[in-house]
């Protein structure tokens, strides 16, 4: 299985979830603390423990954040 980890710039994101319903291996949730802006922003939640919700590098958040506040790495 490939594998990935993301980095979310907390201050660009609005919360607005897309990236948490777009990932397949629900690595992503949102925050409880607020950012800058005043919104929960997404934060990169993954279980090492859980092979099921290891990060996978697909980049499926990146792509659907409208905010470009998402990259991801692979390898
Ligand atoms: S790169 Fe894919 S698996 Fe990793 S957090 Fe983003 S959507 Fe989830
Ligand atoms: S899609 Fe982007 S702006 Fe929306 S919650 Fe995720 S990181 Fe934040």
């Amino acid at each position: 299985m490939k594998r990935g980890f993301i980095r979310i710039n907390r201050d660009l994101c609005k919360g607005c979830g897309l990236c948490i319903t777009a990932c397949p291996k629900q690595s992503i949730k949102m925050s409880e603390s607020l950012n800058i802006k005043g919104y929960h922003p997404a934060e990169y939640t993954e279980d090492e423990k859980s092979e099921d919700r290891t990060c996978t590098g697909c980049a499926l958040c990146a792509i659907m954040c409208p905010d470009v506040a998402i990259e991801v790495f692979r390898g």
